[in-house]
């Protein structure tokens, strides 16, 4: 019996027989990268192949890489091994990775969302006998609402706000999710934009992606220039000097870990806008039985819950330790919540 398609090494999931690692965390020869976020497109590899859409943003981040971009759904022989990229839903340019040797199929997941965002090339689930899956949200209390109801409540809290005199200031990581909130934004008012968002937004305008009109941050750009203006930040920018020039203003997160009140309480804020781009609990076992996988491996998330739950249901499941992990953290430091955090989401979990 020839060895597995896929490994799990310390430097990230390896290929031998094409000589490939996805979204390796340590420098590597050749690396085949789901997306762009920096938890999966890293530093120091020879050779990255990713997506066409994925790559400008890649080449912002990562500077001088020696890059090639393919079509989602383009086949590609590596090896004795045939690759192709395929969406993910999660952020533009996403993509789950099938990797294919003599009729044996193995998809990994990257990050993934399920709801269509009208933004991001939405997921489609790719048929498998091996499935390699993220869950972050992988516990039963994660339940998104559709976007549309999510949209609604930030265009009435922006209304609100502006009405009382002061300005909107919302957190977002600067890659998907910033851009996708714009989206959801209707015309009800100017939107500006930190200057680490407005770089990965013109990036993507560029690209064709359909992005309202932003303004960039700069000197002389105020609550007095622009009253009553939504502003879209990473988290990092909340409650500084940087934010301040707003005058009185309203803050709020935009991220899954809302759902938790705990994340809420310490990070002070009164608003918390419950929206994700990854697989919430239903969107997680939906996209696992559309790939008729029999066999699931768990990475970055509740992944010793998830796992026991996807054994229940019959799955020959197993974890593989990553270093994946913190596009939706309560912080933009790259870092997992917190376990006062994960212990809460448990608890919470069991009294549903
Ligand atoms: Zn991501
Ligand atoms: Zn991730």
């Amino acid at each position: 019996m020839s060895a597995e398609l896929l490994s799990f090494t310390d430097r990230g999931i390896y290929c031998a027989e094409g000589g490939f690692y996805i979204d390796p965390w340590r420098p590597v020869d050749r690396a085949l990268i789901t997306h762009g976020h920096s938890d999966h497109a890293r530093w120091g590899h020879g050779h990255y192949l990713s997506t066409k859409q994925a790559l400008p943003v890649m080449r912002h981040r990562l500077g001088d890489i020696f890059a090639e971009g393919i079509a989602y759904g383009e086949p590609r022989q590596i090896g004795g091994v045939q690759v192709s990229f395929h969406p993910a839903g999660h952020v533009p340019g996403s993509a789950q990775i099938r990797v294919e040797r003599g009729g044996e199929v193995w998809v990994v997941s990257g990050d993934y969302k399920v709801e269509d965002d009208g933004l991001s090339e939405a997921f489609v689930p790719v048929p498998c006998h091996t499935f390699i899956t993220e869950c972050t949200f992988g516990l039963p209390l994660f339940r998104w609402q559709p976007q549309a109801v999510i949209a609604q409540q930030l265009a009435a809290w922006w209304v609100a706000n502006a009405a009382e005199g002061r300005s909107t200031i919302l957190a977002a990581y600067g890659l998907g999710k910033a851009q996708r909130l714009m989206t959801l934004l209707p015309d009800a008012g100017p939107i500006l934009t930190h200057g680490a968002v407005e770089e990965t937004t013109r990036i993507l305008r560029d690209q064709g992606y359909n992005l309202p009109p932003t303004i960039r941050v700069t000197a002389g750009v105020d609550a007095k220039s622009h009253p009553g203006a939504l502003i879209i930040a990473p988290p990092s920018a909340l409650g500084t000097p940087w934010a301040r020039r707003f005058g009185p203003s309203a803050e709020a997160f935009a991220s899954g870990w809302m759902a938790l009140r705990g994340i809420r309480r310490r990070r002070g804020l009164d608003t918390g806008f419950v929206i994700s781009d990854h697989a919430d609990w239903p969107g997680l076992n939906t996209a696992i039985r559309a790939t008729g996988a029999e066999r699931v491996f768990v990475t970055h998330g509740y992944t010793t819950p998830f796992r026991r739950w996807l054994e229940e249901q019959g799955y020959d499941a197993g974890i593989v330790q990553t270093e994946f992990g913190g596009d939706e953290a309560d912080t933009d430091t790259e870092a997992e919540p917190d376990s006062a955090a994960e212990s809460e989401a448990v608890v919470e979990s069991k009294l549903l």
